[in-house]
């Protein structure tokens, strides 16, 4: 088990190849669309790819903390964790409109991430204030 200081940060940031397929099976999942403001990608290749709980959290690329997400989106969110990137409907930046149903694949998406918590090092305390 690596250490959980270790891992932080890109240093394992996976090969351009492992990335694509990455983002295939996050479009499987999700959509092929940002998962925060909805934005479709005509071409895969302009999804970005986000830790939904930051990096220095939960090391490392699994699927269960990735989403894809636009490129402005990525920006704006950042280092946040994601209740503090989601924002009120109509304060979304100019062009970023939420769904109706993204706080719902949020849900679903934190409901995911215990398994990848532990198997990252067990710090749940991530999980609360998340399951209201
Ligand atoms: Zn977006």
């Amino acid at each position: 088990m690596p250490p959980l200081g270790q891992a932080g940060g890109g240093h394992n940031r996976p090969t351009a190849e492992r990335r694509r397929q990455i983002r295939r099976s996050l479009a499987k999942r999700d959509g092929a669309c940002c998962f925060y403001c909805g934005t479709a990608f005509a071409d895969l290749a302009e999804a970005t790819l986000d830790h939904l709980i930051p990096q220095v959290q939960i090391p490392g690329w699994k699927l269960a903390n990735l989403v894809l997400a636009c490129y402005p989106c990525n920006q704006a969110k950042a280092g946040m964790l994601p209740q503090g990137f989601l924002r009120p409907v109509g304060r979304f930046a100019p062009g970023l409109r939420p769904r109706p149903t993204l706080l719902d694949r949020l849900r679903a998406a934190l409901m995911r991430l215990p398994l990848a918590v532990r198997r990252a090092g067990g710090r749940r305390s991530l999980g609360a204030g998340v399951s209201a």
